[in-house]
């Protein structure tokens, strides 16, 4: 049981995302009741109708996509004590970042052809480039567990930091077999460790959806993919799935964008 002798206001607010950290922390929620104890959850659309004036935690989910984004944005901020990134979209851009290697007029104009000019859209952004973030639930989606440690942090005044360690460490430790051999091209050295080395440890591989570690070496990454018989295209397919926005990927000129 967490001891509060005022519940603290917590909400919840999406932008652009699949909604999957929200469904994450529903069900959560269903199972962890003692967290329902210690918190007065007063905005949250996908659970409850209802607004608030302050909230004390505000959890975010999703990219900033567009420029009124931005107000929607900076008004949470206003309201709140504490913002906190929710999940890979809020965190890195994420998957919405995968149209950073194209305009957003050729992106709007393949999906939406002779309606492109209806549609309201720009680079997409983490909310960190438009409000400040007091921290992060990383991942994609984010790990139950994870919520609950950093939400009873933030509970007790604490600030959480994230992992600065590569998944590779996880792997490591839990004597998981590398996937380099296999030749599938494993983001883990340069990605934020703290999901158990999931990925790999199912026989897939690391896209680095917790972001990357404060000091990621590309070119090692590269010349140890390369080694291994994968190609340049090969890691480029990886870092693109969730890393566009915080390795700078470039793109044409905006020309033309709202
Ligand atoms: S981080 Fe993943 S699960 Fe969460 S909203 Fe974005 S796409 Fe959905
Ligand atoms: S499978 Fe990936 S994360 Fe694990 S040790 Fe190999 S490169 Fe690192
Ligand atoms: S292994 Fe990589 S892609 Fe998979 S959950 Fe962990 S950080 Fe995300």
């Amino acid at each position: 049981m967490i001891e509060q002798k005022h519940k603290p206001q917590v909400g919840f607010f999406d932008f652009s995302g699949c909604e999957g950290c929200q469904l994450t922390v529903v069900d959560l929620l269903q199972t962890r009741l003692e967290l329902l104890e210690a918190i007065n959850i007063v905005e949250f659309r996908e659970a409850l109708t209802g607004t608030a004036d302050h909230l004390d935690l505000a959890f975010v989910e999703g990219s900033c996509t567009r420029a009124e984004d931005e107000a929607r944005l900076k008004s949470i901020r206003d309201r709140s004590t504490r913002v906190v990134a929710l999940g890979a979209c809020a965190h890195i851009a994420g998957v919405n970042a995968l149209r950073s290697s194209t305009s957003t007029d050729a992106a709007k104009k393949a999906v939406y052809a002779d309606q492109a000019h209806l549609i309201s859209s720009y680079d997409p952004r983490p909310i960190g480039a438009v409000i400040a973030v007091d921290a992060v639930v990383p991942g994609c989606p984010i790990d139950p567990e994870d919520f609950h440690e950093i939400l009873v942090k933030l509970l007790q005044g604490r600030t959480p930091e994230l992992s600065d360690s590569p998944v590779c460490m996880e792997c490591k430790s839990r004597e998981i077999e590398c996937v380099y051999p296999l030749r599938r091209p494993c983001l883990g050295p340069i990605t934020r460790s703290g999901c158990g080395a999931i990925c790999p440890g199912n026989g897939f591989y690391c896209v680095g959806c917790r972001g990357t570690v404060s000091n990621p070496n590309l070119e090692a990454l590269s010349q140890v993919i390369l080694d291994h018989g994968m190609s340049s295209d090969d890691l480029e397919r990886s870092l693109s799935m969730f890393l566009n926005w915080q390795l700078g990927v470039s793109k044409p000129c905006e020309a033309g964008d709202d």
